[in-house]
């Protein structure tokens, strides 16, 4: 008989509980970039997919332009990564897009709003840090040595590409965010709130984020 995808996923996660197989878990790259307890309650609660800001999807519909505008030329759009981290855990991510041997990440960003940051295309001297962090993961995940992230100017889509090496060492501190991310899921599965993992960029952080009444209710009491 012909079962629809769901109910397949379903019946793995049963015949997993009945063998006492560990199922896998996945930690994706961009939300080891915020707050890690974030990142364990998305995993713990399986939100992860209902996360998506404005900012986001205004980026996914520029990306969905920027592989109609690409498409046939060479360019793997959307490639999924992943890296081992152990006792059933995953590092997964889906690099934006690769060309040849060079992994690229596309941002889109507007100059001169907020006062804040570069007021132009050619004021900028790296790309965002965040940007950055999560490209030199896929470079490690995917065994390459230099990719390029793609900046462009939501006013008009004038665009630079900066360069981004390979780094080892911050690639092993990114996968201690990892470890305390899986830290805190097996907290929450022994009934325990990880309020020891603090906001990666303190209070500011928790505005708009879709866990904040729990974490106010936890922290209040
Ligand atoms: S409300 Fe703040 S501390 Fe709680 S998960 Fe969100 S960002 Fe982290």
């Amino acid at each position: 008989m012909e079962y629809p995808d769901e109910i397949l996923d379903l019946n793995q996660k049963i015949e997993n509980a009945i063998t006492g197989k560990t199922p896998e878990r996945k930690i994706w790259v961009t939300s080891l970039s915020f707050c890690l307890r974030k990142a364990a309650l998305s995993v713990y609660l399986g939100t992860f997919k209902y996360e998506r800001t404005g900012e986001m999807l205004v980026g996914t519909v520029l990306h969905r332009w920027l592989g109609d505008v690409l498409e046939g030329d060479d360019v793997e759009f959307e490639v999924p990564v992943e890296y081992p981290l152990g006792d059933g855990w995953k590092l997964v991510g889906r690099v934006d897009a690769l060309k040849g041997d060079y992994p690229i990440e596309f941002k889109f960003r507007g100059f001169g709003v907020d006062g804040n940051g570069p007021n132009s295309l050619e004021e900028m001297e790296w790309a965002p840090k965040l940007a950055r962090e999560q490209l030199n993961a896929y470079l490690n995940m995917m065994g390459k040595e230099k990719g390029y992230v793609y900046v462009f100017d939501r006013n008009g889509l004038n665009f630079r590409p900066f360069p981004v090496e390979r780094d080892r060492d911050a690639f092993s501190q990114f996968i201690k965010r990892a470890g305390v991310v899986i830290k805190g899921v097996r907290d929450l599965e022994a009934g325990r709130f990880p309020l020891w993992i603090k906001p990666r960029y303190g209070d500011r952080e928790c505005e708009g984020c879709i866990f904040r009444p729990i974490c106010t209710a936890v922290e209040s009491k």
